[in-house]
């Protein structure tokens, strides 16, 4: 048995779960918060227990060997020998990254270079990797990248039809997000119906607070809601999706606002959030919509655009086999699954009200023996998937 960690660092977080390979058990899992801030937070669940403690956080290093030294006081593992991989998210692998890869200095330089990409994340991701690096010399590392599945996309789908030369000279193409989880959801999703994934064609739905759609054909992803960066696609909890960039510059001049300070509204007080003025969260739009009409169109409009994005896959795969829902909203609302699948009715889609009712989290068919499209809920574990990466990518063999 193998212990391996999979990590996701964030600008001031650091989330993480310990696995046992190949067993593919939790053994524990926590997060290191408010790094850099004046006051940290470090919390480690594991059998059964809880343990969170205040601390200060200087830097993600620190957060490192706080994390390892909280794993032995815990008594988790005896010592950072049973270590034997340590997998790492990051979110821009630009057209470098086709797949998982064994980190050495070469690969770090290059995540660090695709930071332009993602300014918030690459270079919190490139300091986390220096971390364990230091902490653990001579383990294994694997950088998983959100975009890598995404890079089978076909010119039709990722160039925007703006001179073609911003493409060649500065990379700006539609990248996508959320690979880990479409990578993860659709094999499991084949699995579960005993198919070819590459006999399927599929949507898998990721509503989450981030929101996005993927089209998979022959097995690989073919066309997706997010783009340059993950502020396109359709109305997500905080980011608008996409609207006309026209729209950018008109309200930069009426609020004397800077491009940088209107994409930040774009990001982080949009969608849900900045429709409703109520919240960037499904439960409360949920528990409004009766009372309160502008929660219940900011549903609708949530609802719509999925439908919407739905309707040119289908017509982009010349048909649908498959559509799966995960993350927070897609495995937890039923209501909203179905108010989705009324909508695609005109495609056959048919779903058994009470199974997709009853269906939280748990992995299940909700649609109808007669259905023309399979409807899945499919929970989604990115972790799970960067740990498998680090098997095969770190060649790590079970001890
Ligand atoms: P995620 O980003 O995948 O964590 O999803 C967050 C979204 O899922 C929020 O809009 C929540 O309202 C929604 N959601 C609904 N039910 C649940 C639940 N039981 N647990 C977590 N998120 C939920």
């Amino acid at each position: 048995m193998s212990k391996i960690l999979a990590i996701n660092a964030g600008s001031s977080s650091l989330k993480w779960q310990l696995f046992e390979m190949p067993a593919e058990k939790v053994i524990a899992k926590g997060v290191a918060e408010r790094i850099g801030q004046e006051l940290g937070r470090i919390k480690v669940v594991a059998n059964g227990r809880s343990d969170e403690r205040k601390v200060v956080i200087p830097s993600h290093q620190e957060a490192v060997k706080m994390l390892l030294t909280s794993l032995t006081e815990n008594k988790i593992i005896t010592g950072f020998t049973e270590i034997v991989g340590v997998g790492h998210r990051v979110v821009a692998g630009g057209e470098i990254f086709h797949r998982s890869t064994l980190i050495d200095e070469k690969v770090i330089a290059q995540i660090e270079s695709l930071a332009e990409y993602a300014p918030l994340h690459n270079p919190a991701e490139a300091a986390g990797i220096r971390a364990f690096m230091a902490a653990l010399p001579g383990v294994p590392e694997v950088a998983v990248f959100d975009t890598s599945f995404h890079q089978t996309l076909p010119a039709v789908n990722y160039l925007y039809s703006i001179p073609y030369e911003y493409y060649k000279k500065f990379g700006a193409r539609k990248y996508g997000a959320h690979g880990t989880s479409y990578r993860y959801v659709s094999q499991r999703t084949a699995d579960l119906l005993q198919r070819p994934l590459t006999d399927l064609k599929m949507i898998v739905a990721h509503l989450g607070n981030g929101t996005s759609l993927d089209a998979i054909k022959d097995g690989k992803s073919f066309n997706t809601s997010m783009g340059f960066t993950p502020l396109a696609g359709v109305t997500m909890g905080t980011r608008s999706g996409d609207i006309d960039a026209s729209l950018v510059a008109f309200l930069e001049e009426k609020m004397d606002l800077s491009t940088e300070q209107m994409i930040h509204i774009l990001n982080t007080k949009s969608g849900l959030l900045g429709l409703s003025g109520v919240s960037s969260d499904m439960r409360d739009l949920l528990a409004h919509e009766g009372t309160d009409p502008q929660a219940k169109v900011t549903v609708e409009i949530f609802v719509d655009r999925i439908v919407q994005y739905i309707g040119s896959y289908v017509a982009q795969l010349s048909g649908l086999d498959v559509l799966v829902f995960t993350a927070g909203i897609g495995e937890n609302e039923s209501l909203i699954r179905s108010r989705i699948c009324q909508a695609l009715g005109y495609l056959g889609v048919k779903i058994d009200e009470a199974v997709n009712k009853t269906t939280r989290g748990t992995e299940q068919i909700i649609s109808t023996p007669n259905s023309k499209v399979k409807v899945l809920v499919v929970p989604t574990n990115e972790e799970l998937m960067i740990a498998r990466d680090v098997v095969e990518y770190g060649e790590i063999t079970s001890k």
